[in-house]
């Protein structure tokens, strides 16, 4: 209790300084989402880089060195899904590991007859149980800089901060107070079905085919192209974006210019 009252009383602090002038202008070159907020948006947005950056550990490894660039750009991102809920500060993740390329991390399943499967595969990022994110700096800048598409592993990590909120990893994050919860996991999963099946018939699809690996996955990956680029995942799967916009409580379409104007 008292920790609580303490943390809320520093982080009002926090809030009341004014925004570093450099951190605008790193902000505007590493993370050109910035570009897209309106003035209300923009001030809970750095208001919350501010909180994040003061509670977060950020490491390097692998001899990745941690500056403005690298943090902003990563604060920056998670900002962007924090936007509906900007209270949420993610207390329990404690640090984010930043390696300079792809690491190789272990995966694993168990198969019918009590088979156990190990294998080694690269990775780009990685959430741990909601107390650390690693994540890959070449693709956090790509994410930043908008020249991955609809990807941003930042926000792909982040959607699955916030799919175990409300319990495990599985695709089904909280959802706000009067939505009917299973209603919006039932068409969830005939957006799943939809995307699965063009992607078997070899039509196109808005989507990486990394969303086919299960169902927290396809959360993740959608959640990347809602923020990213959601007006290629409206022309995908309209209700797929509408029952995003639900779960994340904004509508971004509203401030992302179309991809062919971004000057890219
Ligand atoms: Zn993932």
């Amino acid at each position: 209790m008292i920790f609580s009252w303490l943390r809320s009383r520093r982080r009002r602090a926090i809030c009341q300084r004014p925004f570093p002038a450099p951190w605008d202008e790193t902000l505007s070159r590493v993370c050109r989402q910035a570009a897209w907020l309106d003035e209300g948006d923009s001030r809970r947005w750095r208001q919350w880089i501010a909180l994040f950056l003061a509670e977060k550990r950020f490491e390097g490894c692998g001899g990745q060195r941690i500056d403005d660039d690298v943090r902003l750009a990563i604060a920056g991102q998670a900002g962007l899904v924090a936007l509906g809920f900007p209270d949420e500060l993610f207390d329990r993740l404690k640090s984010i590991l930043v390696y300079p390329g792809d690491w190789v991390g272990k995966k694993a399943t168990s198969l019918e007859g009590g088979v156990h499967l190990e294998w080694r595969e690269r990775r780009l990022g990685e959430a741990w149980n909601g107390g650390s994110v690693v994540l890959a700096w070449p693709a956090v800048r790509r994410g930043g800089l908008l020249q991955d598409g609809p990807r941003s592993v930042v926000i792909h990590e982040f959607a699955h901060l916030v799919d175990a909120m409300n319990g495990p990893f599985d695709g089904l994050p909280p959802l706000p107070r009067g939505v009917d919860g299973r209603d919006w996991a039932a068409r969830l999963t005939a957006c799943r079905e939809r995307y699965e099946e063009a992607l078997d018939e070899g039509r196109s699809v808005a989507l990486d085919d990394y969303a086919a690996e299960s169902p927290v996955e396809f959360f993740a990956v959608a959640s990347e192209c809602f923020f990213q680029d959601p007006h290629r995942l409206i022309r995908g799967d309209a209700e797929l974006y509408d029952l995003l916009a639900v779960s994340w409580q904004q509508d971004p379409k509203s401030r992302v210019p179309m991809s062919s104007l971004r000057g890219r």
